[in-house]
């Protein structure tokens, strides 16, 4: 590997989140990785971009999106999650579909780029966003999804297996494993994949407690998702497991390790007792639970107990944008008392932390990878770095990736 001279990185505020914001700062880089974060000044080298009025920070974790859903963007019911999965469904059967998912996990990973995403966690469904996400700059972790009732494979783990040894991954991109809901998949599938994931340090992640709903089929075996899945002939063969749902969880050992949990929206306060003493992390998608009409969600209980919580976006079929950013804004005008640092933690360092990446990526300091996104500054907006990016509407200027620069909007 061929060593290339320093780069620096100047603007008018540096926020590495390891420390405060550093008014007229730099960030150094050598062959992709960040040597120096600090003061302009004494970080000099012969090549040198200045962004000027902007702040650099470290790029957005996206740790939660389907991008192979992008193609259903504004086709979907707004509201009931188990209005819009039929509907889905339905969609997703109509010929041709495929070839249009495909097209849309290119143009969701641009949009994702674009709004300062440099590292993605996505879902898909046949692990076919693999070849296209590894075409596109993007960090990723791929998680190739086992649905038991799905009507094309993977179906069993052995399908799944086949298709995740078949993936070579590299130090940009890596595979996970995702079994997709305690509903959808069996005990023994759920248990299998968290030993495997387990088993060969892969990341694991799963949709978890995501509507009453979900719950009520889990404990009970009734409702309206047992009428559903009754209808579709899965229940014969796999009867609810009518038991308590964390406990159902539990058995399987998803606790027992890191894992992503994806929502858990529906949740007690002894289930966030019982995760605060796990490594899991809660991945919250702030403007899809709204679309959804969910209850609050109690992210704010979780960080209280000291869960890690970070941001994901979940889909074009049920958000506006792949923007982390925009999340991340929408949680400022709704919480207004979240302290920017934590609210910015969330998007960056904490996503990173549940996707086991923190050792690399999500903050900037010397050593990790330079990932980093550039925001320019309001003019009249707060003279607090943060608060004036969380407050305008100001799209990211330049993106980089292992210190290779992308410029995503004209200033
Ligand atoms: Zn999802």
């Amino acid at each position: 590997m061929t060593t290339t001279g320093p780069t620096t990185f100047r603007a008018k505020h540096v926020v590495p989140i390891e420390g405060a914001p550093i008014e007229n700062g730099a960030v150094e880089v050598v062959d992709g990785r960040i040597t120096a974060v600090g003061p302009a000044g004494p970080i000099a080298s012969p090549h040198a971009v200045d962004f000027g009025e902007c702040v650099l920070l470290p790029g957005f974790v996206n740790a939660h999106t389907h991008l192979e859903l992008t193609t259903y963007a504004d086709q979907l019911p707004t509201g009931d999650l188990w209005d819009w999965i039929p509907a889905l469904v339905r969609q997703r059967a109509l010929t041709g579909q495929f070839a249009r998912e495909q097209d849309g996990i290119r143009r969701g990973a641009a949009l994702a780029l674009q709004a300062g995403t440099t590292t993605l966690a996505d879902i898909s469904r046949q692990h076919t966003a693999w070849p296209i996400l590894c075409e596109t700059p993007l960090r990723c972790v791929c998680f190739a999804e086992l649905l038991c009732f799905a009507a094309e494979p993977a179906r069993t783990i052995d399908e799944l297996a086949e298709k995740v040894r078949a993936t070579r991954t590299d130090a940009r991109r890596s595979v996970g494993i995702a079994p997709h809901a305690p509903y959808s998949v069996t005990p023994r599938q759920l248990r299998d994949c968290v030993a495997w994931a387990r088993r060969e340090r892969l990341p694991l992640t799963m949709h978890v407690a995501e509507t009453p709903e979900e719950r009520q089929y889990i404990e009970t075996g009734t409702g309206r998702l047992y009428e559903l899945l009754a209808a579709g002939g899965f229940v014969e063969k796999n009867p609810p497991p009518r038991q308590p749902l964390f406990e159902y969880l539990a058995a399987s050992g998803l606790f027992d390790g890191p894992a992503l949990l994806a929502h858990v929206n529906d949740v007690s306060d002894a289930e966030l007792d019982r995760l605060s003493r796990s490594a899991c992390t809660v991945v919250y998608c702030p403007r899809a639970h709204r679309f959804f009409g969910h209850a609050a969600h109690r992210f704010r209980d979780m960080l209280a107990r000291g869960i890690n919580v970070c941001l994901g976006t979940d889909s074009l079929a049920s958000n506006a944008s792949l923007s982390i950013l925009d999340e991340m804004r929408f949680l400022h005008r709704e919480y207004p008392d979240l302290d920017v640092h934590t609210l910015l933690e969330m998007g960056t360092r904490r996503g990173a932390r549940g996707l086991c990446m923190e050792a690399h990526i999500g903050t900037l300091a010397p050593g990790k990878r330079a990932d980093f996104v550039v925001v320019p500054l309001h003019p009249k907006g707060s003279a607090r770095p943060l608060v004036n990016v969380l407050e305008s509407a100001s799209q990211p200027l330049a993106v980089a990736i292992d210190g290779e620069t992308f410029a995503v909007h004209a200033s």
